[in-house]
């Protein structure tokens, strides 16, 4: 999935500063975000699908 680098996405904060997305001030700089964990019971089991490693994609 191609995705571009946007203006910040107002209200998200996100702390994984390894994702291309991820700012200085740790918000997010992608147009949009997908949260996955249909099955989630726990925090731990859901995750940011839109993340996107630097360097990698
Ligand atoms: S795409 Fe997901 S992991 Fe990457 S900065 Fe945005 S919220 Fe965080």
């Amino acid at each position: 999935m191609s995705e571009k680098k946007h203006e910040i996405l107002p209200g998200v904060g996100c702390d994984v500063t390894n994702c291309k997305f991820n700012t200085v001030d740790c918000r997010c700089s992608a147009e949009t975000i997908r949260v996955r964990g249909e099955r989630a019971e726990t925090k731990g089991e859901t995750c940011c699908s839109t993340f996107c490693p630097r360097g990698s994609c």
